[in-house]
């Protein structure tokens, strides 16, 4: 599970480019766009960036971003939806360069959101920057998850206990499971150490946990009560010291230019 200075190289530069990709589309949310010209966005620009998108083709997914609106919790299919003001969109998208993964999500709001959705982007968001600093050698993986659970908890919310965070490397999905809740089903809570890669995602629900999946396209989750729900992710590096955050978008290209970090 640990990963070599060459591995950590490529991780870096597949991370960047998720980063920087996804920034892009999350800039580019706005009323009056289908979640389906989104997608061209990332399609357009993984040719640009000539890396290979990571859920195209996975399990016969059809799109190369997961979009996720209001009550849609993760794994939406792009499509003629068109966006509306205070509506809310989880955005999950990874790339593949040169056969490593980098894997990152946002939440972003269109236009004026309720107050409630507010504070759900901004918990969630949080909830992931707890959860990130709980990545550290000798630190177990229960760490993390404790962390994110006891955010969300204390600020009213419920974490989505049927999906779960991952090691990521020359796969998407590796081991460990990285849950977003403290659970005995998680037997296998090993102890962090330098040079793991994670995959840390919150998804949190406004109401109950409970997801369902859409029957007729067999991907969309949605919530059980109809309650709106949020989705950040980072890919991290465990190190010696503090953790790494592999999908960030790299100096001077952020922050500016409509770009949005999370
Ligand atoms: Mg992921």
């Amino acid at each position: 599970m640990r990963k070599s200075a060459f591995e950590l190289s490529r991780m870096r530069k597949a991370g960047e480019i998720t980063a920087l990709i996804l920034s892009r589309v999350a800039a580019a949310v706005t009323s009056g766009i289908t979640t389906k010209e989104l997608d061209e966005l990332a399609e357009a620009a993984v040719k640009e960036f000539q890396v290979k998108p990571a859920f195209k083709g996975y399990q016969g997914f059809p799109a190369s971003i997961c979009i996720s609106v209001n009550d849609q919790v993760v794994h939406g299919i792009p499509g003629p939806r068109v966006l509306k003001n205070g509506d809310i969109v989880g955005l999950d998208f990874g790339v593949v360069y040169r056969g490593y993964y980098g894997d990152a999500a946002v939440t972003v709001g269109v236009g004026e959101i309720a107050p409630k959705h507010q504070k759900l982007l901004s918990v969630t968001r949080e909830a992931l920057w707890q959860g990130i600093a709980q990545a550290r050698a000798g630190n177990r993986l229960s760490a993390i998850s404790r962390a994110i659970q006891n955010y969300v908890e204390a600020n009213g919310f419920s974490v989505v206990r049927d999906f779960v965070g991952h090691g990521i490397g020359q796969a998407m999905h590796e081991e460990p499971q990285v849950p977003n809740y403290v659970s005995p089903l998680y037997r296998y809570d090993p102890v962090l150490k330098p040079g793991m890669t994670l995959a840390i995602e919150p998804m949190v629900n406004a109401g109950t946990y409970q997801v369902k999946i859409n029957p007729t396209d067999q991907w969309t989750v949605t919530t059980v009560d109809g309650s709106y729900s949020a989705h950040f992710e980072h890919t991290v590096l465990v190190t010696e010291g503090d953790p790494e955050i592999l999908t960030r978008v790299p100096d001077g290209q952020g922050g500016n230019g409509g770009m949005v970090r999370w």
